[in-house]
């Protein structure tokens, strides 16, 4: 219930307008922002990657935004990211952008999602960089793979997240294991019908695990992203993560302390790092996975 009224609040409009406006509450949320998010600027996100890759971390970045329902904000949000790979290639950072597609077109059309995709891989394949498309609520999830595998056959430098608790996932990831893009396993962040997918459980562990060994044994490119420790010490026993095409990816500010320590362990290890003045509702969904960041971030609001 407290994930469903964090949600409902994240995306109501009136209600953003009134923290936006509010003089006392919004420098506290945005303080409190500050531990998931690399800052508002692109500038903040490559400073903040650049700490991350000086500190041997590899990283992926994601300039928020939220569904754009016009063809000039797709545009827009486009161009965001076309200039943030040309700053990493200036800068030769190398990196791995991630993206929603209904950032990029989803929402109004998706052939012009279709269209931004490919722009961006063929800019990305210039400056040696990496797209990861994000996977989002299962009413999508046909024409994002659509789109992935139209790309993947053209561009090899663009992947694909897949939520380990939707019940589809086991016929895509055989489908997808034709592709050559990298597959980034998460649980999955959205609510979805119970005849759709799982809820967290030991079914859908051991469901990621089946996922995570099926990629590895089959030398596929593989992010496991969790910051379930259960998984990633059982993949570590069966001897899984010592693969050159595996790695573990964790969202910035999340478990940094295992993080550091698997990187110390000499595993491949990666932080997805976003920035963008939308990090309000980007803040609400960390808080709303993992309710114990509501105390987190009240102690971060209060602490000068
Ligand atoms: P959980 O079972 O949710 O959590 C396991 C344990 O991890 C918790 O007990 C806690 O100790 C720790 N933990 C988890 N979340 C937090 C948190 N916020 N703060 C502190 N501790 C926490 N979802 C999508 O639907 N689509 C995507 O495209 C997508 N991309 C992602 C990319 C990356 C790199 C990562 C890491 C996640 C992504 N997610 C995406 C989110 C994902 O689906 C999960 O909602 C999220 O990772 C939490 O699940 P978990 O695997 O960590 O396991």
């Amino acid at each position: 219930n407290v994930i469903k009224a964090l949600k409902s609040i994240a995306r109501n409009q009136q209600v953003k307008t009134k923290i936006q406006e509010s003089e006392e509450l919004y420098p506290l949320l945005k303080r409190a922002a500050k531990r998931f998010v690399a800052g508002e600027t692109k500038e903040d996100g490559i400073i903040e990657g650049r700490e991350l890759l000086n500190k041997g971390y590899a990283i992926s970045l994601e300039y928020i935004g939220e569904n754009t329902d016009s063809v000039e904000e797709c545009e827009c949000a486009k161009e965001r990211f076309m200039d943030l790979m040309e700053s990493l290639g200036e800068a030769s950072m190398s990196s791995t952008i991630s993206l929603d597609l209904s950032h990029i077109g989803l929402s109004v059309h998706s052939g012009i999602a279709l269209k931004n995709l490919r722009e961006l891989a063929a800019k990305a394949k210039k400056y040696s960089l990496y797209i990861m498309i994000s996977m989002e609520e299962s009413n999508k999830t046909d024409r994002i793979i659509e789109i992935y595998k139209k790309v993947s056959r053209e561009y090899d430098n663009v992947g694909l997240t897949l939520q380990v608790h939707l019940n589809r996932s086991e016929d895509d990831i055989l489908d997808l294991l034709h592709y050559p893009g990298k597959i980034r396993l998460v649980k999955g962040a959205y609510q979805e019908p119970p005849n759709l997918a799982i809820t967290r459980s030991d079914e859908l562990n051991n469901r990621y695990l089946q996922f995570a060994e099926l990629l590895i044994k089959k030398n596929h490119l593989t992010s496991i992203a969790t910051h379930d420790e259960s998984i990633i010490q059982e993949l570590k026993k069966r001897g899984h993560l010592n693969q050159d095409n595996v790695e573990l990816e964790m969202l910035y500010g999340v478990r940094a302390d295992l993080m550091k320590c698997l990187k110390e362990g000499d595993y491949k290890t990666r932080v997805y790092l976003t920035y963008g003045t939308e990090w309000y509702l980007y803040l609400c969904h960390r808080l709303a996975e993992y309710p114990p960041n509501i105390y987190v971030a009240l102690t971060d609001m209060i602490t000068p």
